[in-house]
């Protein structure tokens, strides 16, 4: 079984429960969404977000929920040692961001690493781990932290395997933290995403592959180790359709969710479309016209 869906959005007035019929809509069998506006802090409390009504629709589908995933916001950044006001705002928001995410029942939370805003790598890792463990010392809710792997752009930290693992050996909590690849990010830092045993044979030399919980699924605008991050879809960039299936079929044979967040064309999902294909492995020629 492959568990694919897409990055969802949540808006009232139906709020999770829109998320979760927008998912069969589009053929879904694992999704992502964000507990509230991605860019910035303000929050409506979850019991306004029609929990119970999702989960009685996604228990009535079978739907399996342990591929069901939530993506922090992404103005949290652990990374910031020049002001410790901005880590310590990260570190409270994401202690709240993991209690939402279990209000949910979901047990996965993908966060960007961070970035260092000019600041030493060394230090700026060992600092994101601390404030890591601060968040999770304390804390005691059954939910998974998804370490992303990040293009590069800018000054984020992630973009290499070593960084990853760097990060979860300097926690005191490694048993709380995991990773989400995503394809376009590896590719934007220069990995061989093509090699897809390569890559993660590497994954598993520096990391462990048992710490691989997810995985983002989309093409790439730019070339190899461009260091962008601009996503595109699928088939329609520099990594092609033909790795991507293999990335979809990995996602299966280890029975993690497969999540796209590949952009809207010409203002239309092309999720349904994009989930179907890869389930097939083939793709249609210009499909995206015929959205
Ligand atoms: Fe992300
Ligand atoms: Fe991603
Ligand atoms: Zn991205």
């Amino acid at each position: 079984m492959m568990y694919i869906g897409s990055h969802l959005n949540m808006s009232g007035p139906e709020y999770y429960l829109g998320t979760v019929k927008k998912a069969f809509e589009y053929g879904e069998t694992a999704f992502m969404f964000y507990t509230g506006a991605p860019q910035n802090t303000k929050r409506l409390p979850t019991s306004s977000l029609k929990i119970e009504e999702a989960r009685a629709l996604l228990k009535e589908q079978q739907f399996n929920e342990e591929m069901i995933v939530v993506h922090a916001p992404y103005i949290i950044n652990l990374g910031n040692i020049i002001k410790p006001e901005v880590g310590e705002l990260a570190v409270s928001f994401l202690k709240q961001e993991i209690k939402r995410t279990a209000d949910f029942h979901v047990r996965k939370l993908v966060l960007h690493p961070g970035s260092s805003v000019g600041a030493e790598k060394e230090i700026v890792l060992k600092t994101i781990a601390q404030r890591l463990d601060e968040v999770l010392i304390d804390d005691h809710h059954d939910v998974l932290i998804l370490l992303e792997t990040m293009a590069g752009k800018g000054s984020e930290v992630g973009s290499s395997f070593s960084e990853l693992a760097e990060l979860i050996n300097l926690s005191h909590f490694p048993e709380r933290l995991g990773v989400c690849l995503d394809t376009c990010h590896i590719h934007d830092a220069g990995y061989r995403e093509d090699d897809v045993k390569g890559v993660l044979k590497e994954f598993d030399e520096t990391i462990g592959l048992s710490k691989l919980k997810a995985i983002h699924l989309n093409d790439s605008k730019n070339p190899r180790a461009s260091h962008k991050d601009r996503h595109e879809n699928i088939g329609y960039g520099d990594i092609g359709f033909l790795t991507l299936h293999k990335w979809a079929l990995k996602g299966e044979e280890l029975g993690i969710p497969v999540i796209l967040e590949t952009p809207y064309f010409q203002e239309k999902a092309p999720y349904k479309k994009e989930i179907e294909m890869l389930r097939k492995g083939e793709i249609e020629d210009s499909w995206r016209d015929k959205l």
